[in-house]
């Protein structure tokens, strides 16, 4: 079958072309908006969609070689994300669905993360655990099926994305400072300065004392030199990533061993941090894992996570109707 697939939850523009499985183009547009306020603002976020969404579509079906009429399905997500930014995707897809008179296929976005993995070889064998790591959520995941998965564990406050970003923009880094985080952190130390690793019990996650913990430790460090930040930048990014990757594998190594499964696999925009996969990798050969990495392109927001999604829901003939509406929490 032949799916169009748009992703619109927060700020990244996505469209793309699925046939059979196989991914024939993946577009994506990321604002630039935001930049200059330090995070995502919604209503910008919603307008860039509403400018982004025609071209990227059109791109998509002219990157895959598709005629709008060869298309068999069209699939949007419907959650959780900004309810501005989901209402643009899922206004543009369910008025083409009518308009071709064809399914409309709804996709949950965190479902799409995980799923990222049946886009290239090797894919997870069920049941494997997923670790999703991004801008707005932190989970374990026992995934048993495609479209099967249990949330054994999650954040109780900040996504650990978020604890990149946050603290980033603590050092004056721009938006999002993740990736900026991940680039200096390689010419650091990650045994320069330590951070408290948060105690939460069981599988849940906790990343809002570290934000804390790097301001004190900065505004103490000011102090005495107020180019603390700059001469010491990699060491102190090398610092909290090992913090935060330390944190995200205690709670790994624990579903590990509590459920006895072995395949292991990131997923989500933090999934491209290069500590958490270096670390993971280590972590397989030491406990005896097979791990699944996506490939860079499939880490962050895309569309052809949601069409992978959209490509099993419709063998399993899960449509939704037309009147469905956006669902800013949505869970599974
Ligand atoms: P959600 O998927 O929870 O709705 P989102 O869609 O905004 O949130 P993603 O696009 O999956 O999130 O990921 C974005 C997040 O990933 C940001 O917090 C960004 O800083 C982080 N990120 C991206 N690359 C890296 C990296 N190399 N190291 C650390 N963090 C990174
Ligand atoms: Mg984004
Ligand atoms: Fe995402």
């Amino acid at each position: 079958c032949t799916i169009l697939a748009i992703e619109s939850s927060c700020d990244e523009t996505s469209a793309a072309v699925i046939q059979n499985s196989k991914i024939l183009a993946n577009i994506v547009a990321s604002q630039q908006v935001h930049q200059q306020w330090g995070g995502v603002v919604p209503e910008l976020a919603s307008r860039a969609h509403q400018q982004h969404i025609v071209p990227v579509v059109h791109k998509a079906l002219q990157d895959a070689n598709i005629e709008k009429n060869a298309l068999q399905a069209v699939a949007f997500t419907r959650g959780p994300g900004l309810l501005g930014a989901l209402l643009v995707g899922a206004s543009f897809a369910k008025s083409l669905a009518l308009a071709l008179d064809i399914p409309l296929i709804d996709v949950n976005h965190m479902q799409a993360h995980i799923l990222a993995h049946f886009i290239d070889d090797p894919k997870p064998p069920f049941p494997f655990l997923c670790l999703t790591v991004s801008g707005g959520h932190t989970q374990l995941v026992l995934v048993k099926d495609y479209l099967k998965m249990e949330i054994i564990g999650e954040t109780i406050d900040d996504a650990v994305g978020e604890a990149f970003d946050k603290t980033a923009k603590i050092m004056g880094l721009p938006y999002p400072g993740g990736p900026l985080i991940d680039r200096y952190a390689q010419q650091g130390n990650p045994l320069a300065f330590a951070f408290p690793l948060s105690e939460v019990p069981g599988l849940n996650f906790s990343f809002s004392g570290i934000k804390t913990a790097v301001l004190y430790f900065l505004q103490d460090r000011l102090k005495e030199d107020p180019d603390f930040i700059q001469k010491h930048l990699p060491d102190i990014c090398a610092s909290i990533q090992h913090t935060l990757v330390e944190m995200l594998l205690q709670k790994l190594r624990r579903a590990a061993r509590e459920t006895g499964i072995r395949h292991i696999a990131i997923a989500g925009g933090v999934s491209a941090n290069s500590g958490l996969r270096l670390a993971l990798q280590q972590e397989a050969q030491k406990r005896d894992w097979q791990v699944y990495i996506p490939a860079f392109a499939y880490c962050t927001d895309n569309a052809a996570m949601i069409a992978v999604a959209a490509h099993y829901k419709y063998l399993a003939g899960e449509f939704c109707a037309q009147d469905v509406s956006p669902m800013p929490r949505m869970t599974f």
